[in-house]
């Protein structure tokens, strides 16, 4: 058995063991939000977000991108499931930002082994072959931070099966400090049509109560 494999068995044991009261835990997700990060193994959403099992839903892909299906688990978490309000959860130093889709592409058509990060980027060294599937992939690197976000938002915004009364927050976790920033552009973008309409309101009606404080 590799060591890894025995690690894991061994821990899931003893987290078995201590199962308790999470058998009665429901289906649906207590707290009706999803939240969409990166798979990066430096991010743990149960613990940057506070969430404990049955909670939220957490999709996870290369990026915490809005891939079709990225789409697919939100729009089943909110029409079955009954979540409520979305996060598109980036991170600092995302391997994404490493590569473009002509990088990999090259990489896998020399070789299907692990490619090497150095100051110039991945270098393949295995032996191959490789194979040219990978030109049929959108690998959906990332070229800007900030804009992904942005892009990710918009997209599931726009998108036709997501009803416009969902709330989407566009945040990039910081690796060095553990701290979520807020993309404020990509929250805008995400902001329901009903909120949007609200705050319109709001805007008009904080001055005037601003300038009879002030007065
Ligand atoms: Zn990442």
């Amino acid at each position: 058995m590799s060591t890894v494999l025995n690690e894991v068995l061994s821990a899931n044991a003893g987290y078995a063991r201590s199962f308790g009261s999470k058998s009665e835990l429901a289906l649906p997700p207590a707290r009706h939000f999803a939240i969409l990060t990166c798979m990066d193994a430096r991010l743990d959403p149960a613990r940057y977000a506070g969430l404990s099992e049955g909670d939220a839903h957490v999709i996870r892909n290369a990026g915490g991108r809005a891939s079709d299906d990225a789409i697919r688990s939100l729009v089943i978490s909110y029409k079955l499931l009954g979540t409520r309000e979305w996060f598109v959860i980036h991170h600092t130093n995302c391997g994404m930002e490493f590569f473009s889709d002509e990088v990999m592409r090259g990489l896998l058509a020399n070789s299907l082994e692990t490619a090497e990060l150095g100051a110039q980027g991945f270098r393949d060294v295995g032996k191959g072959p490789g194979s040219a599937e990978g030109q049929f992939i959108d690998w959906l690197t990332i070229k800007d931070a900030t804009q992904a976000v942005v892009d990710d938002v918009t997209r599931i915004r726009r998108h036709p099966l997501v009803p416009k009364t969902i709330p989407i927050y566009g945040y990039i976790y910081d690796v060095k400090t553990g701290r979520l920033l807020e993309v404020e552009e990509a929250t805008r973008a995400g902001r329901p049509e009903e909120s949007t309409r609200a705050r319109r309101v709001a805007e008009v009606e904080v001055p005037t109560q601003e300038s009879s404080l002030t007065a």
